[in-house]
């Protein structure tokens, strides 16, 4: 059974990253959404759980209400919005950094994204 984070569940993994990341972590800039690197090691974050609940319906909006956009570094973590609803939950098992990963399926492509989760972006709106 995979576990589904709420908003505040999340925020509370979110503050055990260290303040210091591991060089994995901290050579790759995964502010705000991008492209896994292959540089970057994947093997080194493991899956802790999801912001997917089963069931749940179709939301496809985002949450910009302070004019950001998908790409903005300060972009709110909004759980209940996209592309969070379709993401999972990741953490590093050297500094406890914590990321979300989702895949998004263009026309022609499939892209693995990935942002880094930092708890004071987390917002807990319906
Ligand atoms: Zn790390």
């Amino acid at each position: 059974m995979i576990k589904v984070f709420n908003a505040t569940e999340l925020k509370t993994l979110a503050l055990e990253q260290q303040s210091s990341p591991c060089t994995n972590c901290s050579t790759h800039n995964f502010s705000c959404w991008e492209t896994i690197l292959s540089t970057f090691d994947r093997t080194a974050i493991k899956m802790v759980g999801t912001l997917q609940i089963p069931d749940a319906p179709e939301n496809w909006d985002e949450y910009h209400p302070n004019g950001t956009d998908q790409w903005s570094p300060n972009a709110p973590i909004a759980v209940m919005y996209h592309p969070y609803n379709s993401s999972d939950v990741y953490q590093c098992q050297t500094c406890q950094t914590v990321y979300l990963r989702y895949t998004e399926y263009g026309g022609y492509y499939v892209d693995e994204r990935i942002r880094v989760v930092k708890p004071e972006l987390i917002v807990d709106e319906k």
